[in-house]
């Protein structure tokens, strides 16, 4: 059900386009099999297939009026991604927060992660999540809300669980849609569950169904949980990085990570020629974040097929490395291939770029370079996520002309 390759995201890409109009309407239904949505955020978060292919083919196909909704949606990604990159603090605090609040809330912990809070349709879930590895954006607010405002379960464990399984897990997206809904992201404004807004939105039979201790989510119940003070997280400078590696002397290789896997759609990359491509897959990564096994499989199918794609572009050998840890994976890998550079996207905020300056280091003491690029796509977006999303969409719109049919 959920794309592991470029190939097969893009066919169901094509597959759904032509129902971008009704997406604005349709969006928020929660039906079994989850038609009036794209399912495509396992691969647009592995970038099997990137936001920018999507709206470019969302233009080339609808005038922006009638798929606006869609391209709005497509772009909150970006969004979250730059403006965590402009607050990295936010990330940082969350995790030391996760190993710091677990062991106070053990027992309910357990249970409501294992589909027994005795909410059947939260339950049901939960069970969704842990089955399928993904949830529709609708159950993910309601079990988020659910988690914080009613169990009171603070919602830096309910982001970690969700890192945990989620096929499409992204800790931009994620950790700020956990802020956003306890009401940390925009202050006085929380997102609440109501059982009106069930019955609105979900599929009646799967609500019959599952309908045991839903008068505890009654509307009159519906209140944000307070919370206590959090510090104010300073705004970062960001490094402005080139979009190009320039010119590359010696024997180079791509590394290639789960962040953006389609380095072929990347015009100053794509037409050069190196020697090797490497992916690798992190034991101790897979540990500190403990990602379910299908969050694993997923990735490793992924990585597999960013690598296979890319010997097969850049016409070079390509090797997925599962090594205990990253900088060593990364350094074995460089020296086996004999390389004296090393380029590669900029990871976002998050675990991968939680490694990089140890990755420099030992990259360095064998003397190899690392050369960080950030996609002109990301560039041109990055420096408009400082504010709110209206601000970023309109300047999107405007930077990316969306508003201009392709001929
Ligand atoms: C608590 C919570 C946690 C979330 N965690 C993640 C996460 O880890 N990774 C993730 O990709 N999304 C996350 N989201 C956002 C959203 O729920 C999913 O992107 C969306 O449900 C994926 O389904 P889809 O591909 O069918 O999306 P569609 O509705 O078809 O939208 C197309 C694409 O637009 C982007 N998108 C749509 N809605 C959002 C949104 N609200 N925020 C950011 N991007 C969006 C995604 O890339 C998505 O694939 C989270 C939302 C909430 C409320």
């Amino acid at each position: 059900m959920f794309p592991q390759s470029r190939e097969a995201a893009l066919s169901q890409w094509r597959t759904f386009l032509p129902q971008a109009p009704t997406y604005g309407a349709n969006r928020s239904l929660v039906v079994p099999g989850h038609p009036h949505v794209t399912r495509l955020s396992p691969a647009i978060s592995r970038r099997l297939i990137t936001e920018e292919e999507l709206l470019t083919s969302l233009k080339q196909s609808h005038p922006l009026a009638r798929v606006e909704k869609l391209a709005q949606e497509i772009l909150w990604r970006p969004y979250w991604k730059g403006w965590l990159e402009y607050h990295p603090a936010v990330w940082s605090t969350y995790r030391t927060q996760v190993a710091a609040l677990t062991p106070a809330h053990g027992a309910r912990l357990a249970d409501i992660t294992a589909g027994r809070s005795g909410i059947a349709i939260m339950d049901y879930f939960i069970r969704e999540l842990l089955e399928s590895g993904w949830l529709h954006n609708h159950a993910r607010l309601w079990v988020a809300a659910w988690w914080v405002h009613h169990e009171q379960l603070p919602w830096e464990l309910g982001a970690h669980f969700f890192l945990q399984h989620l096929l499409d897990a992204d800790p931009a997206s994620n950790t700020l849609s956990w802020r956003w809904v306890a009401g940390r992201h925009t202050r006085g404004k929380a997102y609440l569950v109501r059982r009106s807004n069930l019955e609105a939105c979900l599929d009646p039979s799967l609500l019959a169904q599952h309908s045991a201790g839903l008068e505890r989510l009654a509307d009159e119940h519906a209140a944000a949980v307070p919370l206590p003070p959090e510090p104010d997280f300073p705004t970062t400078a960001v490094d402005p990085l080139p979009s190009s590696p320039g010119p590359l002397e010696g024997r180079w290789g791509v590394w290639v990570h789960e962040e953006d896997l389609a380095l072929e759609t990347y015009p100053p990359l794509a037409g050069l020629r190196p020697q090797a491509v490497g992916s690798i897959l992190s034991h101790s990564l897979r540990v500190e974040q403990s990602l379910s096994d299908q969050r694993w499989d997923h990735l490793r199918a992924c990585l597999h097929d960013g690598a296979t794609r890319l010997a097969t572009h850049f016409q070079c050998p390509a090797d997925v490395e599962a090594a205990p840890d990253l900088v060593q994976g990364l350094v074995d890998w460089a020296h086996a291939r004999q390389l004296q550079t090393v380029v590669t996207l900029q990871p976002w905020v998050g675990p991968l770029a939680d490694q990089l300056p140890a990755v420099i280091k030992a990259l360095q003491s064998r003397g190899i370079r690392l050369v960080r690029l950030r996609r002109p796509f990301d560039a041109l977006l990055l420096p408009h996520a400082t504010k709110g999303f209206f601000h970023f969409w309109k300047s999107a719109r405007e930077t990316l002309t969306l508003e201009h049919p392709v001929p």
